[in-house]
């Protein structure tokens, strides 16, 4: 028995039982079907297999899920960030002790590779210790000295508020935005995607046997127009947290208009990594090559666009090109698998037409550019050679394992080049030239950058784009300003003079 055999053995265990039961949404503690008692199926990217009926919630099942968080509010946050704490520590044990169940099931939902996922439950149980030991501070605000006054500004949990997420790391995702929501003292409805609903359930029946009371976090499955909507238009529902596309983001903004919702959007990107002459351009390679090619390449801070000196543009390409024709593409339950396959076949077709619109356009494929395999959404790595930044495949967020090499001549038009986007989610520098690095970072229009490195996640440090790729960051306290309102006291200090109007 292979390896794989005997993960697809453990996988089809931890399956089973949803094959009956169908993915419930999850309310006031209780595991209950749509209020229409409509479903529809979830099929797994993998082989196309029938993973079970996930319930179809819409505006009943969103309501009812709202009310549950605002009549649990009060006692939430009213709990002390010391008890918090306790509990969210005791949901980080449970999604840890339950990793291996986590990462199957995401791989078989999501069609990620284990390499990656085996960690999902690790990163995710990390996210709730980190939010754990932050919830005693989060109350905490600035005291501030005015002439004749002293202020004190202290912050409040916003109230109940909707969490909506994407499928390309569903799990990861959902304790990212989840956790730091709980940590304030907000209750929570979250409305995963459509296409990987299964952990966001695993994830609450976790909080719930780890103590976390009932009402407190909610899960309504659905579609975005259906679900998603009502939770953005709901009046008990205080703030969005959203994941997705950059078009879906205006929906978001324009369906919470009407009840002034507070929105959090964390939305696409066409990260540039730019590649200096000076750079090593074996770790570039490398750190480029993990960027675009991890995690399916579904992935929002992938490093999509390589810009590379024209001085050294065919070495690094040829690099790249070589370990990406080495990495293997199969079964995400094949611990030696990189890429597994794309989330369903309306992805694939979206992902294996810049094929098409490369060519085209005049760029060469240098490897990849097709499907691999007979069944099941796979793609093989792909570098595109040849390209300029004014082509579709340099402009347009693919999603997929698709990367485009662009020479550049000279600083300044590495950084115009890099700007020319509409996204401004990350950026990643390659030099060994300390100040050019921080001439270039300066001027570089993304939320986040990294100089000499893949994306390396520090949790303190603020998460989140410029332009299209989104509005307001995570990470740190900077996710706590946006579940939570600041509210400023001043005193008088003294008895200063007040105008006295009619006598
Ligand atoms: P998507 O926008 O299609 O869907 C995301 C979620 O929004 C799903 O739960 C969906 O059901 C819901 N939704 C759709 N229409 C809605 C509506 N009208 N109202 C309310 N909710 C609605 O995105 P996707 O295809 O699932 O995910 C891929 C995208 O997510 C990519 O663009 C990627 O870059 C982005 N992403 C961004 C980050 C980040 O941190 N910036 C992280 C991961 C993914």
């Amino acid at each position: 028995m292979t390896q794989l055999d005997d993960n697809l053995a453990k996988a089809q265990g931890y399956l089973a039982h949803w094959r009956d039961g169908g993915v419930m949404n999850h309310i006031a503690g209780a595991s209950v079907p749509a209020a229409s008692g409509a479903s529809f199926d979830n099929r797994s990217p993998v082989d196309g297999a029938a993973l079970g009926p996930v319930a179809r919630g819409g505006a009943a099942d969103v309501n009812a899920a709202a009310k549950a968080a605002k009549a649990a509010f009060p006692a939430w946050a009213g709990l002390s960030g010391a008890e918090r704490r306790k509990i969210l520590h005791r949901v980080a044990d449970g999604i840890e002790a339950r990793a291996e169940e986590i990462a199957f099931t995401e791989c078989m939902d999501t069609g990620q590779a284990l390499k990656f996922m085996s960690k999902a439950a690790l990163r995710g149980a990390q996210n709730f210790r980190f939010y754990a030991d932050k919830a005693p501070e989060a109350r905490d605000g600035k005291s501030m000295f005015g002439p004749g006054q002293m202020n004190v500004s202290s912050r409040v949990p916003i109230g109940p508020v909707g969490v909506i997420t994407p499928w390309n790391t569903p799990f990861m995702l959902s304790t990212w935005k989840i956790a730091p929501a709980l940590a304030a003292g907000c209750t929570v409805v979250h409305k995963p995607a459509e296409l990987s609903p299964m952990t966001a359930k695993l994830l609450v029946e976790i909080a719930e046997e780890a103590g976390l009371p009932a009402g407190v976090w909610n899960l309504v499955n659905g579609f975005g127009e259906e679900a998603g909507r009502a939770l953005c238009e709901h009046p008990d529902i205080k703030a969005i947290a959203f994941i997705g596309e950059s078009a879906t983001g205006k929906l978001i903004v324009a369906q919470g208009a009407g009840t002034l919702k507070r929105v959090h959007l964390e939305l696409g990107g066409k990260n540039p990594v730019i590649v200096f002459a000076d750079a090593d351009l074996e770790r570039a390679a490398d750190a480029a090559v993990f960027m675009i090619y991890s995690l399916n390449g579904e992935r929002c801070t992938s490093s999509s666009r390589l810009l590379v000196e024209a001085s050294v543009y065919d070495e690094v390409t040829r690099l790249v090109a070589e370990k990406a024709a080495r990495i293997k593409v199969g079964h995400p339950l094949d611990p030696e698998t990189v890429i597994g396959p794309l989330i369903g076949a309306e992805h694939e077709a979206k992902v294996l037409s810049y094929m098409d619109k490369a060519r085209a356009e005049g760029a060469t494929i240098a490897v990849g550019g097709e499907k691999a395999g007979e069944a099941g959404h796979y793609v093989r790595p792909t570098l595109f050679t040849g390209a300029t930044n004014a082509m579709a495949i340099a402009r347009e967020e693919i999603f997929g394992p698709v990367l485009t090499a662009i020479p550049f001549e000279s600083e300044d038009e590495a950084v115009a080049v890099a700007n020319d986007t509409d996204y401004g989610l990350a950026a990643y520098l390659w030099t060994s030239d300390v100040t050019r690095a921080l001439r270039i970072t300066d001027r570089l229009e993304a939320g986040m950058i990294w100089v000499n490195s893949e994306n390396l996640r520090h949790l303190p440090t603020p998460f989140g784009g410029a332009k299209a790729s989104g509005i307001g960051r995570d990470g740190g306290d900077y996710s706590f300003d946006f579940y939570m309102e600041t509210k400023n006291v001043a005193f008088a200090t003294t008895e200063h003079r007040i105008p006295k109007l009619g006598g």
